[in-house]
This record gives structure tokens, sequence and C-alpha cells, in this order.
């Protein structure tokens, strides 16, 4: 039977999706932009469904010059917030190191250079000799005093030196400088009750239908029936689901999602330094099978691919502030497209292996991890969500 229809409001701007994308949104339209009449329209609770599964990494390293831009004016805003909030997002700089085994890494540099495009001249920093003293001395954590740019050091010794935990088969580190993590949580929170006291209001309710006249009629169903909004403009910030959103519209958007997953457990044994920046492992890798197990694994189609050559990416970084033990484990091995699923926490779609994978694969990253692998951490979360990407990433 049909709920009755509950009530109706105008507003001049309904987001939809209250995720960080929905929130940012609104922030900067209250803030910047000086809009009142703004709605965020979500069922679920805010930054509960994609954004709460994020590694809240961010970094400016892309290859190609506009994503470099797009991210530094990002970090620019994300500092700015940090700045007047005395940092309460807890904004961290250590930067990502990015690792191989290689010692030819001219395409490593080529993309280093597409990436910073003009500037790569000033921001592409090659060590070895007198230069490392000055690498040594400018890591830190601070946002507010670490250099720019990326800093590439083939020197062993001076990998071994700096960044102790990664295995000593390592040839070629690249650390990017203006890179780190923060607490998005605390972001999407700080943000949305400056949302709020600027008049933005938020609607518990999902959108179910869209119709087009001068302005957007909405039908939006609420805990109380379903609610008609008309609202001048609408932002899809839907996440995962924003091709369902703009279909309502009758336009295709052209986006994929793939289930990613990570775990984060407490490093009861110290496995890594805390000091270390996000690690990313960009070395593709065979697992050590022994024949036995390898045998096994084949002969079993879900598990099959693990006896193959598996795609790099994999990372690790300590999480949490002060006295923290926890570290954050990830691998977007997945290349299946799939639909967004409705509930992240359904143990159905994690897959029940991705633990003893991962720290398997990170512990070629950081070898004190394989304390892990015989003798797994005792209190360990283990999530996922969609990575929601254009065809050409
Ligand atoms: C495992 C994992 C690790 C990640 N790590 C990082 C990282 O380290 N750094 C980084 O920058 N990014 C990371 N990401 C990506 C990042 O989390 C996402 O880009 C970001 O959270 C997307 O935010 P969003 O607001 O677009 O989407 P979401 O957070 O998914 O929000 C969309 C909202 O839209 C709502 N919605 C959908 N349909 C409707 C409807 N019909 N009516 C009303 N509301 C609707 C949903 O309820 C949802 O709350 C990671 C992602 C995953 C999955």
């Amino acid at each position: 039977m049909p709920r009755p229809m509950k009530r109706s409001r105008r507003a001049e701007i309904a987001i939809v999706g209250a995720g960080i994308a929905g929130i940012a949104t609104a922030y900067y339209l209250c803030k910047q932009y000086g809009r009142k009449s703004v709605l965020l329209i979500d069922s679920r609770p805010p930054m509960s469904f994609t954004s709460a599964q994020s590694g809240d990494n961010y970094r400016n390293w892309w290859p190609h010059p506009q994503m470099v831009e797009f991210s530094n004016r990002s970090i620019d805003l994300m500092e700015t917030v940090a700045r007047e909030a005395a940092n309460a997002v807890n904004l961290r700089r250590r930067g990502y190191v990015l690792v191989t085994r290689r010692t030819n890494i001219d395409d490593l540099l080529a993309d280093l250079h597409t990436g910073y495009g003009e500037d790569a001249g000033r921001l592409i920093r090659i060590h070895g000799g007198p230069s490392a003293a000055a690498y040594s001395a400018s890591l830190t954590s601070n946002w507010q005093s670490a250099p720019d740019g990326v800093d590439v050091i083939t020197d062993t010794s001076l990998i071994r030196s700096t960044l102790p935990a990664l295995a000593e088969d390592i040839r070629c580190v690249i650390h990017i400088r203006r890179a780190g993590d923060f607490n998005s949580q605390q972001l999407g929170t700080l943000m949305l009750e400056r949302v709020r006291a600027a008049g933005g209001k938020r609607v518990p309710g999902h959108l179910v239908g869209i119709l087009r006249g001068s302005g957007f009629e909405l039908d939006v169903l609420t805990p109380d029936g379903t609610e008609k909004i008309f609202a001048d403009v609408i932002v899809n910030a839907a996440g995962p689901f924003a091709r369902k959103i703009a279909l309502l519209l009758g336009v295709d958007l052209p986006i994929q999602n793939r289930f990613q997953q990570k775990i984060a457990f407490e490093d009861a044994r110290g496995a890594v330094t805390r000091e270390m920046p996000f690690a990313v492992d960009l070395d593709s890798m065979d697992f050590d099978w022994t024949d036995d197990v390898r045998e096994l694994l084949a002969d079993d189609p879900n598990l099959a691919w693990l006896t193959g050559t598996l795609p790099g990416g994999r990372h690790c970084r300590p999480d949490g502030g002060a006295g923290s033990k926890w570290v954050k484990l990830g691998w977007a091995y997945n290349s299946d497209v799939s639909e967004p699923q409705d509930d992240l926490a359904n143990e159905e779609k994690l897959d029940k292996q991705f633990p003893e994978i991962v720290i398997r694969a990170a512990s070629s990253l950081i070898p004190s991890l394989a304390t892990y692998i015989e003798s797994p951490p005792k209190r360990f979360s283990h999530y996922g969500g969609c990575y929601s990407m254009t065809e050409e990433n």
C-alpha cells in the first residue's frame, strides 16, 4: 500500500547523499557562497556509507597535471579547515612512500614529470650523496612544515636508515611529500555542524523519483511517508549510487563500482614503526606457497587466482594518534565491476580470506608483519566498500 504523502517543501539546492562529497558541497555552498536554503537528503546517517570505509589517506601524486592541480586545491581547502579548527581533523603529512625492487625507474620518473608538469624541475629531488642529510632532516608529520614535491631515493643505505621497517630487497623509494592522512569522520562532523549553523538542513529520506520542469520535483521516502521537495538545483552526491540517481533524470553517468577491502588491527607486537609513512608496494608479486598448498589452491576455482602473479598496490600505515598501536592494511586487487550493495556490513560480501591474504602480501613490504601470518591479531576489523570510478580511472 502506498505510504501517505507527508508534506512538501522548497529549497534552493537539494544535495542527494550525505557522505563526504555531499557534506563538503553543502559546507562550501553555505560558507563560501552564503547559500542558506540547502537540504542534504540521505536515509543513512551522515558519513556512514563509503565514507565510513575510507583509509583516510590523501596525496597530490597523480600521473596527470589536472589531477595534481585538483588534489592540490583539495588539500589547500583541507588545510584551511585544519587551521581554522586547531587541527581537529588530525591532519598529518608523513607522505606516501611508493616502493619498488626495480633499479630502472625511468617510467616512474616520467610519470612524476608528467604529473608535476612545469613545476617538475623544482619539485622532484633525486637523492644520493650530500643531499641525503637534507632528506633525513626533512622527515616530519607536520603538515605545516613538511616540504612539497617528491624525494626519490635509490641509495639503499639511505632507505635502510630512514625507513628501517621496509624489506631489504627494496631498491627505490619515491616519497610523495604533500600526502598523509586525516580523520575524515571528524572532518565530516565539523563541516556538518557548520552547515547546520548556517541554516542548512538534513532530510532523513531516500530519493526515489525526480521530475524536471523549471526546477526539480523530488519524491523522497521518509520514515513518515513520502515528501515532495521542490529545488532549483540538485547535486548528485550519491557515491556508488550516483549512476542510479542520474538515471532518474534519464542521464547515463558512466561510473563503475569495484568492491575493495581493508583491515585494521592492533599491532600488539609492534611490527610497524609508528613514524612510518603510508607505504605502497608498487611491484606485482607471486606468493611463495609450498607445493602442497599451491596444488590445493589451484584446485579451488575461487582461490586458484592466488597461485598466479598478483598486482602491486598493497599498502600499510600506522593509524590513530599518540599511544595508538593500530595499523591499517589494504590491497585493491579486485578488478570485477559490481552493483553497489545497500548493506556494507553484510559479511557475505567480504572475502573471508582477505585478512590472511593482505597480511601475507604486506609482509613482502614490511617483513615484520609476517608474525601475524601464523598467529593472527586477536582483534581486528575487516571492512570494505566501493571504489566508484570512471572507466579510465
Ligand atoms: C576500502 C576503501 C578505502 C578507501 N580509502 C580512501 C583513502 O585512503 N583516501 C581517499 O581519498 N579515498 C578513499 N576511499 C574512497 C572514499 O572513501 C570515497 O571516495 C568517498 O568516501 C566517497 O564519498 P561520497 O560522499 O561520494 O559517497 P558515500 O560516502 O557513499 O555517500 C553517498 C551517500 O549517498 C546516499 N544515497 C545513495 N542513494 C541515495 C538516494 N537515492 N537517496 C538519498 N541518499 C542516497 C547514501 O546513503 C550515502 O550515504 C576509499 C574507499 C574504500 C571503499
